[in-house]
């Protein structure tokens, strides 16, 4: 009996590593949590964008921090054969470095920083170091801050805003100094906690105000080449109150080639203190909201970066708003085929807090195992999803099932319209009593599939619309499939597209159920029919 059930398990476990062969149509992707995963020199061929679409991934996100246009100019165009070629829609993210501070050139491009020593920030554009106080680490002669080396940062004013007793976090808050001393010139700083700096490493300042502006005149310029080549979703970094996200939106909206499609969406990435005092404000300005957890564990003490992550989740489920979880999240996957159990952990967690999406960054962009991870994240999301409990928009809360370990009191904030919210919750609760095999939502912006989005209901959804920027945008949403060239005007060739693009890809046999939400109309409400049907 024993080796019976083992043997089991190997079968199971053996299925999972089967390469999945790519299929002739386009398949609904397996997880309904969604992947975004960072381009970089470890995917950016078409071939390898293609392996990766197919093993889960629904958005690439192009970070501008590490590449010119020219470079991002490739990679859109990659992604968008990649997509073509596997048949698959899938969106882009273009990250805007908004106002991150970073080192300048050091003169051996690294110093070690220990405790006690001093370091100056001076203006200008290079740090000085003399190597006479080097040591030797790993045969490699590195200067070390014993002679008190001048160092400059890509933000100017930085001597006329810092104050003493100031904290200044380098190399991703390893080394932490304080700011001693101040003049015209330069600020004097002794480190706290000792490490070993790189040229133009991130510089964080926790609980420091600057005045620097949201964007720089590099992120405008990237801002509008996403709006000009019809980008999905712009992120802003280092967002720290609403206006900062309502000039990029506007500045986008300006500069779209699709205005009809009301330009790029903007996710705003929390990562300062200040946007976590300003949440509300900030989620509500913004279509959507990334977690950023890099800097975020930073900027705040990082014991408390699992506790923020649940209250911008919530805050973002209340407002109806697709929330991405980012950075570390299979990051040993960067050097080994297996993570550990802690970020499949952390995965799972993050689903079951009420992620809409998880992303990778090093893990796709530089990393040795782009594709085994996003097999790996979409396996850990069907796992997870298993216990994810259907919510009851009416009551503001999801089933209270006494069975169900996962517990979330969700509030809504801002109202839909009551007759759409009304039909797109109870076509789910069909859907579900019936054991639908598919809900089918026709939306133009988005909206109602995104709100049947944030229900969670256990029902596979495919969403139709006849813009193209409306189905890209469907890639973000928690549980949404986008399908297109579907018939919209004509509900019964709309029900028999549906149907036959279901057969055809395994997912619907006769005697199934499906549920279409759409519109008669008949009346202002774009949503206001519904119809089951039974497959044929
Ligand atoms: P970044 O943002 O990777 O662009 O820094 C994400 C984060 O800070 O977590
Ligand atoms: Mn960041």
């Amino acid at each position: 009996m024993a080796s019976q059930t083992h043997d089991l398990n190997i079968v199971d476990q053996m299925s999972f590593v089967a390469p999945r062969p790519l299929p002739a149509v386009a398949t609904p992707r397996d997880s309904q949590t969604k992947i975004v995963a960072t381009v970089g020199p470890a995917c950016d061929s078409v071939e390898k964008l293609a392996e990766l679409i197919m093993a889960g991934v629904d958005v690439f996100r192009l970070n501008m921090a590490h590449a010119d246009h020219e470079r991002q100019d490739i990679n859109l165009a990659a992604i968008r054969t990649a997509s073509a070629k596997t048949g698959r829609t899938v969106a882009v993210l273009v990250d805007l470095a908004g106002p991150k501070m970073r080192l300048g050139e050091l003169p051996d491009g690294q110093l070690l920083c220990q405790t006690g020593d001093r370091i100056r920030f001076v203006r200008g554009e290079t740090s000085s170091a003399p190597a006479s106080t080097a040591q030797t680490i790993s045969g490699m002669d590195i200067p070390t801050t014993a002679s008190m080396p001048d160092l400059t940062t890509t933000y100017e004013p930085l001597i006329d805003e810092l104050r003493t007793n100031d904290r200044i976090m380098l190399a991703d808050g390893t080394v932490s100094l304080v700011v001693e001393q101040i003049s015209t010139d330069w600020a004097e700083c002794r480190v706290l906690q000792s490490g070993l700096i790189r040229s133009r490493q991130g510089v964080n300042l926790p609980g420091v105000k600057l005045s620097v502006a949201a964007m720089s005149d590099l992120d405008r310029e990237n801002a509008i080449w996403a709006a000009k080549n019809d980008i999905d979703f712009v992120g802003l970094s280092f967002v720290r109150r609403a206006a900062d996200v309502r000039e990029l939106k506007a500045l986008l909206m300006a500069s779209t080639t699709n205005p009809a499609s009301g330009g790029p969406h903007v996710i705003a990435k929390i990562e300062k203190p200040e946007a976590l005092q300003d949440l509300t404000a900030i989620v509500a300005s913004a279509d959507g909201v990334m977690v950023a957890r890099g800097d975020l564990g930073v900027e705040i003490d990082i014991a408390q970066v699992a506790v923020a992550q649940k209250r911008i989740i919530a805050e973002c489920h209340r407002q109806r708003k697709p929330v991405i979880i980012a950075t570390q999240m299979l990051d040993s996957m960067q050097h080994s085929r297996l993570p550990t159990r802690a970020e499949v952990a952390d995965v799972s967690n993050a689903i079951l807090d009420g992620a809409d999406a998880c992303m990778l960054s090093g893990e796709t962009a530089v990393g040795e195992y782009p594709r085994e991870t996003v097999e790996l994240m979409n396996r850990i999301a069907l796992a997870a999803e298993t216990l994810l409990p259907p919510r009851r928009e009416e009551r503001g809360t999801n089933c209270l099932d006494e069975n169900c370990p996962v517990q979330h009191r969700w509030t809504y904030s801002h109202p839909l319209n009551p007759v759409t919210k009304a039909v797109v919750y109870g076509a789910g609760r069909l859907a579900e009593r019936l054991s639908a095999k598919l809900i089918i939502v026709s939306s133009s912006t988005g909206a109602t599939a995104l709100s049947l989005a944030k229900n969670r209901f256990r029902v596979p959804t495919v969403g139709v619309s006849d813009s193209a920027a409306t189905l890209r945008r469907l890639c973000l949403y928690w549980g949404v499939t986008p399908l297109a060239n579907a018939p919209l005007k004509d509900s019964r060739a709309l029900v028999r597209f549906a149907t036959d693009w279901g057969k055809q890809n395994g997912l619907l046999r006769a005697g199934d159920h499906i549920v279409i939400i759409a519109g008669t109309g008949m009346s202002a409400t774009t949503h206001d029919m519904v119809v089951v049907q039974e497959v044929q």
